[in-house]
């Protein structure tokens, strides 16, 4: 089974991580990994409230690598954006997220996930022709575009003129944009006033404070209300304890993600747990 981000890794300097990364020996292993299909996909149940009803799944990458094991994508992304093979490696995560939530459908009707989740990074929204990648991606699979869901995070669009383009493009398409890891970035208020987005995936950081009452709380309470005005789903990332799901569907929230409702596996994810 995939090891999950923070277990098998507590002792792993992510500095020198982000050094070693660099050297041309990973980024060429990156070139075997996508050419020897060393990567795999997993998926993370996103649940309604408070049910844990599943809505939508997200997909994560997974890298096996032959001797070094299960890496966490928060190891090789940054590298992979880095040397540029991101654009690649992320054309085939498009398509075989889209390939496999077509097969799903097919194969369990109404019981399948009503949408599937790809994380789209910096780079790969930099570059010309995203919205053509995703299109192929969706005609190979006969997904049909209201069923996927791009997430992007704040910093990725406000980097270049051309991620914004791109989302439009994407939206007139019917593919769903998620605003990712959302009230981290620099400016989370002014993305609402332009970019065409669906949904804010309310960061983490938020969700572990809720139970504790306070300044949080108050944001978070704050944040699905004015999702609500604009017409955006509001999820809530990293739900881990009943309790956090309880508070956030108190606050408001429909929708959330995290270990208390589904760890990322490659079959697909059974009903969630329920959340009280
Ligand atoms: P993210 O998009 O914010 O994804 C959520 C991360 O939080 C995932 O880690 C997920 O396994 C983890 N997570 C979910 N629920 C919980 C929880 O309750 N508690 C805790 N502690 N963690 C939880 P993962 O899979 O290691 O991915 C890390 C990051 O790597 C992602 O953050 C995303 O930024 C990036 N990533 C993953 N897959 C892809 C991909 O296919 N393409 C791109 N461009 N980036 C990816
Ligand atoms: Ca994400
Ligand atoms: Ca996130
Ligand atoms: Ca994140």
């Amino acid at each position: 089974a995939a090891k999950e981000l923070g277990e098998p890794y507590r002792w792993y300097d992510p500095e020198l991580d982000r050094r070693a990364g660099e050297d041309a020996r990973t980024g060429a292993e990156l070139r075997t990994a996508l050419d020897a299909g060393q990567l795999r996909l997993v998926y993370q149940p996103i649940v309604e409230l408070p049910a844990g009803r599943l809505i939508a799944v997200e997909a994560l990458v997974r890298w096996h690598h032959p001797e070094r094991g299960v890496i966490s994508p928060a190891q090789f992304i940054p590298v992979a954006e880095r040397n540029g093979i991101i654009v690649e490696m992320g054309a085939w995560i498009l398509r075989e997220a889209c390939r496999q939530a077509a097969r799903w459908r097919s194969d369990h009707g109404p019981a399948a996930p009503q949408r599937v989740s790809v994380n789209v990074s910096a780079r790969q929204l930099a570059r010309p022709g995203l919205a053509e990648v995703v299109a192929s991606a969706l005609a190979e699979s006969g997904l049909p575009a209201a069923c996927l869901t791009i997430e992007v995070t704040e910093t990725a669009v406000f980097e270049t003129d051309r991620a914004q383009e791109t989302l439009r493009q994407l939206d007139r398409m019917g593919v769903r944009i998620a605003l990712d890891d959302f009230g981290t970035g620099h400016s989370s208020l002014a993305l609402l006033r332009t970019v065409p987005a669906h949904a804010l995936k309310v960061d983490k950081s938020f969700v572990d404070e809720v139970t504790a009452g306070g300044r949080t709380s108050v944001i978070a309470a704050a944040v699905v209300r004015v999702a609500d005005a604009l017409g955006m789903a509001a999820v809530a990332e990293g739900v881990e304890t009943a309790e956090q799901a309880v508070e956030l569907h108190r606050l408001g929230y429909r929708l959330a993600q995290g270990y208390h409702f589904g760890r990322p596996a490659e079959r697909l994810p059974g009903a969630g747990r329920e959340a009280a």
